[in-house]
């Protein structure tokens, strides 16, 4: 089967007035459909980086990136974007702002309508259409922007630190709550945190990279014996701190083998 996305040797440095700075290198992997991905590293690797290129906002200095076998082109409406803040325009009603993505792209029909009022009531959003952002937790915001995002039916999801901007308690629910959600809708999801609980919690492979320039250090597939496989769950399992110490000591032992930056290495 084609993978959703695929990277190979992909290499990434910005340029500045202060010189070059390598944020990527050699970077390979795939993503197969419906695959939940995490992708962790120390701060400042690359990571955030890494989607801007995927979601084509950058191009790579050298490598392929390709997204159901076909080189990937800038701003393709197959791939749908969650960042940290939701993004949600205070003057527009929760029903408005999960039109929008639709409403700028011309794609908003009555099939449209449908599909986001169907979603409203199934992730318990309906009673809020009317409402304004702020009317809103910081949970329920988030699965606004998520339906915003799923309406545009993309293939593949890309998600930068999407719970950062929660409490721990609020965090942990809506990360389980997301997750769940993502996984019923069967979308591909490429998630980027550094929160290995979160990572452990959500994905069926992490991906762990190196300090930058970021590399990859290793690709742990993560496999729970549950009945039903459940962020929560998978959470109070046996094998969750497993993953966690082995990711955790990856991640240190970059800490304490990796070379310091080049001297041409400015930032
Ligand atoms: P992460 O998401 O892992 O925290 P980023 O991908 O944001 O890291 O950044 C990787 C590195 O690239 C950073 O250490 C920073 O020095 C450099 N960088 C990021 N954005 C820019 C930019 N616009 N110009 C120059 N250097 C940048």
């Amino acid at each position: 089967m084609t993978p959703i996305l695929e990277l190979r040797n992909i290499d990434y440095s910005y340029h500045t007035l202060d010189g070059e700075t390598k944020a990527l290198s050699n970077i390979s992997f795939t993503l197969t459909k419906g695959e939940f991905v995490s992708v962790v590293g120390p701060s400042g690797c690359g990571k955030s980086t890494l989607l801007s290129l995927i979601d084509g906002l950058m191009q790579p200095e050298s490598g392929e990136m390709l997204l159901k076998g076909q080189p990937l082109t800038e701003n393709s409406d197959q791939i749908g974007y969650m960042l940290q803040h939701d993004h949600l325009f205070e003057w527009r009603s929760i029903w408005r702002n999960v039109l929008l993505g639709a409403e700028i792209s011309r794609r908003l029909t009555p099939e449209t309508k449908r599909h986001a009022k169907a979603m409203l009531e199934q992730y318990g959003l309906k009673q809020f259409a009317r409402s304004k952002p702020s009317e809103l937790s910081g949970g329920m915001r988030q699965r606004a922007a998520l339906i915003r995002t799923l309406l545009m039916e993309p293939e593949l999801l890309l998600l930068d630190e999407p719970f950062s901007a929660l409490d721990y308690q609020t965090r942990l629910t809506v990360s389980d709550d997301i997750g769940q959600i993502i996984r019923r809708s069967g979308k591909t999801a490429l998630l980027v945190t550094h929160d290995l609980s979160e990572a452990v919690s959500l994905a069926d492979r992490v991906i762990i990279l190196t300090r930058r320039p970021a590399r990859i250090a290793r690709i742990i597939p993560v496999t729970f014996d549950l009945a039903d496989d459940t962020p929560l769950a998978r959470r109070n399992a046996p094998e969750f701190k497993t993953y966690f110490n082995e990711i955790w000591k990856e991640l240190n032992r970059d800490e304490q083998t990796e070379p310091g930056p080049k001297p041409a290495d400015k930032s």
